[in-house]
């Protein structure tokens, strides 16, 4: 049973912080402006939301219009689940609005035509720390990648391994004419550094673009934009290489020391797990807030509601709009997902475009990876291109052309798919500081990817850490 890890600040009653519980020992007047919201409530405006247990209705002759729950989360995606559990899990009344249908955001999965879809082509580097700290991993049914990759060159292909733990693909790596022996020696050098240092020397050492970086390692440009490009440009979704060394380092360190893999029944189970486990009636959808005012938010539909903390955790430029701070940027990404009657290769290592040959950077066969994807006897591919390439309107057709270079002739691509996504990341450029604060003042916070890294342990871990500034901040003792 996937299990939450431990909170920061543990999880026993005497552990927890002296906050007031929902319903425990409120005032009269907390009484009835509470009543007043269920009042709202059972005139229709939620109504299709389960109520929480504490908002339960209460018997009381004072209906006043404000209500004042302990903290309300915007945006139900990784950062404000992992929010939601902490506060809730310290007992604190919490109300998740979510503007779509569904938790999750940029962490979804659907079934199409029997195929399982994530929202976009995504990965689980098991060396994420917050992955253990929230998952139990073994539950996860970690499906996994093949160390290393399967390179298209123009007219071929061939595989780099990783040496260190693969030790049987070490003379294919050697031969593989991506790279020269020299490239190949700075790669082991890179892949030993990077395993020698923590996460966070890594995140001190001199930041720098991902490609100034590159070239001061000395690799060729050959090297580069047949591997380390098309590799790279798939992760950080940075076609031109301009996100920070220092992100570019920390993922080099994951994918050195830990797994890649999905789990078997989608990406969406992480969210769904972080939500199963959230008290029932926290989590609201359909609810998009449109602005803010203090610790006060409008939605859309005009209901207003209050709480003691607000926790911002929206992607970045809706942040910045509902917090009139600065955009942190985007980074378009796109995936097409192919129903490839005939599997092409049989291959569970990424595939990469070290050909340049068009906007797909890579490939994944992924249902050679993760059976559960697709139905027996069918094969599930999945097509990434990053960068502006995304937006691009003849994307389909353009992908179809590389494909039919790869593959010519070979299989039937049948389109499951677009997923578009404008926002797949925030841009993350040098310098890059990690550990952006989460406070924005008078009992507003903000959490998300664009406070960390843009990834799944950045979410993770910046949810945790707005839970414990508002804890802190509600007790009155301070943590950053
Ligand atoms: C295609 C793709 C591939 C990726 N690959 C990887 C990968 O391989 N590994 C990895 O670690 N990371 C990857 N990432 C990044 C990772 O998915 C994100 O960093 C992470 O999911 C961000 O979570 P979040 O909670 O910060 O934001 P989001 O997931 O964006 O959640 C924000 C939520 O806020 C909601 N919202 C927005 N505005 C409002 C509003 N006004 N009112 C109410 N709700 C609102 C949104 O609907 C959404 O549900 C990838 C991302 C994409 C798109």
């Amino acid at each position: 049973m996937p299990a939450l890890g431990t909170p920061a600040w543990g999880s026993s009653p005497e552990e927890r912080p002296s906050i007031r519980r929902p319903d425990e020992s409120r005032s009269a007047i907390e009484i009835a402006f509470s009543v007043g919201v269920h009042l709202r409530m059972l005139r229709g405006s939620v109504t299709n939301v389960p109520l929480a247990p504490h908002r339960r209705f209460v018997p009381t002759f004072t209906i006043l219009p404000e209500v004042s729950d302990d903290v309300v989360i915007v945006g139900a995606g990784m950062a404000g689940l992992a929010c939601a559990r902490s506060l809730t899990a310290a007992g604190l009344s919490v109300r998740l609005l979510e503007a779509s249908d569904g938790v999750g955001g940029r962490v979804r999965s659907d079934m199409v035509d029997g195929f399982r879809l994530d929202r976009g082509f995504q990965i689980l580097l098991t060396a994420y720390p917050e992955l253990s700290r929230w998952f139990d991993m073994n539950a996860l049914q970690l499906r996994r990648f093949q160390a290393g990759a399967t390179i298209w060159t123009g007219s071929t292909f061939t595989t780099i391994g990783d040496p260190l733990r693969s030790p049987k693909d070490f003379p294919s790596t050697l031969r593989s004419p991506v790279g020269s022996i020299a490239d190949k020696l700075r790669l082991l050098r890179l892949i030993a550094s990077v395993r020698r240092g923590s996460v966070p020397e890594i995140l001190r050492r001199p930041d720098m673009s991902t490609r100034a970086k590159i070239e001061k390692l000395g690799f060729s440009e050959r090297f580069v934009n047949q591997f380390l490009q098309p590799l790279f440009s798939g992760i950080q979704l940075d076609p031109e290489l301009e996100v920070s060394s220092r992100r570019f380092e920390v993922i080099f360190r994951m994918l050195a020391i830990g797994e890649s893999a999905v789990p078997a029944v989608g990406m969406g189970s992480l969210s769904d797990i972080l939500a199963a486990g959230l008290p029932r009636g926290v989590v609201e959808c359909n609810r998009t807030v449109a602005e803010m005012d203090g610790t006060t938010v409008r939605l859309v539909d005009g209901e207003r509601i209050s709480a003691r903390s607000v926790v911002v955790a929206t992607q970045g430029p809706s942040a910045a709009h509902l917090l009139k701070m600065p955009d942190p940027g985007s980074r378009p990404v796109a995936a097409i997902w192919f129903d490839a009657t005939l599997d092409p290769l049989r291959n569970k290592k990424i595939l990469l475009d070290g050909a340049q040959s068009g906007p797909m950077k890579n490939l994944a066969i992924l249902s050679d990876v993760a059976p559960e994807y697709a139905p027996v006897g069918r094969s599930l591919c999945v097509a990434a291109i990053p960068g502006a390439a995304a937006l691009m309107p003849d994307l389909e057709s353009s992908v179809r052309t590389q494909l039919e270079q790869w593959h010519p002739g070979s299989t039937k691509w049948e389109t499951l798919r677009v997923d578009v996504i404008p926002h797949g990341q925030p841009l993350q450029l040098p310098p890059l500081d990690p550990r952006r604060t989460v406070r924005v003042g008078d009992g507003r916070y903000v959490c998300g990817d664009h406070r960390d890294t843009a990834s799944l342990q950045g979410a993770l871990f910046s949810g945790r850490r707005a839970a414990a500034a508002v804890l802190a901040d509600l007790r009155g003792s301070s943590v950053n």
